[in-house]
């Protein structure tokens, strides 16, 4: 198959890419290279079936050739990480918002499956449980900066279920919770790759808050598995999925972990999010996912546990430091 991969050259974007090749597909990544780089695709750019295009999804006139030539669009591209999200409203807001308009409505144009990439982030404020695909969605919280990533995304769930039902469009909508692997930058916020990157420089371990919030983490080999037998599935059109694993730990257990693990003597220090985003930030305390709907419908379960993950993402910034 011809398949495009918005936000190809993105952390997931990439390792998808890599998938799809894999299985001898042909590959455009579509990125305008913020939060994505060349560097991630640096391995399959001599590819005979990959090729990277330089754009923006926000442009619908550079989108569309490539939405016409695939048969099928992952449409993973996004503005994100909290610190975009806090310094760049606008940018985030137009880039999820109108950039997952043009996405859909090339597809329906030229009506080709699409994979829209969601986030746990549309729970909103949720009380603690393993959260459920049919539980309430974003709606509350009113505090612009903090929950537009997340009012966004919910946006572009219901314009896909609304091109789906109205339309016919083959749409299917996944829901990430904390994927996390090499390649993924703590640049915008992410907590994985900021701690190892500290203790390996042997610089404080940042704990926002206290650190008894939790987080499930779930390896990105795992995601990308997940949403490829996704779009295999005619049963999961229309459907929105959690992509998750249901290890939970706690911020200071996974600061304890990464210290062992790279054998650091790095300190950890507690900061607020006040000190770090000079804005107050509501951090969720746990987040969760119920897996039970993507076992169901594909059989999903995650193979990479934390300690494996947290060992490959070592690997990775050993070997980066090396370059
Ligand atoms: N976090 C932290 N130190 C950091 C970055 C993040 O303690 O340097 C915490 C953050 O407050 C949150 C968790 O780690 O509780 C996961 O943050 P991340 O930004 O990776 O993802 P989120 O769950 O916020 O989407």
């Amino acid at each position: 198959m011809n398949i495009l991969v918005t936000g190809g050259a993105g952390f997931i974007g990439s390792h998808l890419v890599e998938s799809l090749l894999d299985a001898g597909h042909q590959v455009v990544a579509f990125d305008n290279l913020t939060t994505g780089s060349r560097e991630n695709v640096k391995g399959v750019l001599a590819h005979p079936g990959f090729r990277l295009v330089e754009g923006d999804v926000r442009e619908e006139v550079t989108l569309e050739p490539w939405v016409e030539w695939a048969d099928q669009v992952y449409h993973l591209a996004a503005a994100l990480g909290v610190k975009t999200i806090m310094e760049k409203a606008v940018y985030s807001i137009t880039t999820n918002i109108r950039g997952t308009e043009n996405v859909l409505a090339l597809a329906d144009k030229y009506r080709k499956k699409v994979l829209v990439a969601s986030t746990s982030e549309v729970y909103g404020k949720h009380s603690n449980h393993a959260l459920k695909e049919t539980d309430d969605r974003i709606y509350g919280p009113t505090t612009i900066r903090r929950w537009n990533y997340a009012g966004a995304k919910a946006m572009d769930e219901f314009l896909a279920l609304a091109y789906h039902q109205e339309r016919g469009l083959p749409v299917v909508i996944v829901r990430f919770f904390n994927t996390v692997g090499p390649r993924q930058t703590g640049q915008y916020g992410m907590v994985v790759p900021r701690f190892v990157r500290q203790a390996l420089a042997g610089e404080p371990i940042t704990v926002y808050g206290d650190g008894n919030q939790t987080r499930s983490f779930t390896y990105v080999g795992d995601a990308v598995r997940a949403i490829i037998d996704l779009m295999a599935c005619p049963r999961a059109e229309g459907e929105i999925f959690n992509v998750g694993s249901g290890q939970v730990i706690s911020i200071n257990d996974l600061a304890r972990e990464v210290l062992a693990l790279t054998g650091s003597s790095s300190p950890i220090i507690h900061l607020d999010y006040e000190e770090v985003y000079g804005n107050s930030f509501e951090d969720m305390q746990e987040r969760t996912p119920d897996i039970t709907k993507i076992k169901e419908y594909i059989g999903f379960e995650p193979r990479v546990d934390l300690k494996g993950i947290l060992v490959k993402v070592v690997e990775y910034f050993r070997e980066q430091e090396r370059l």
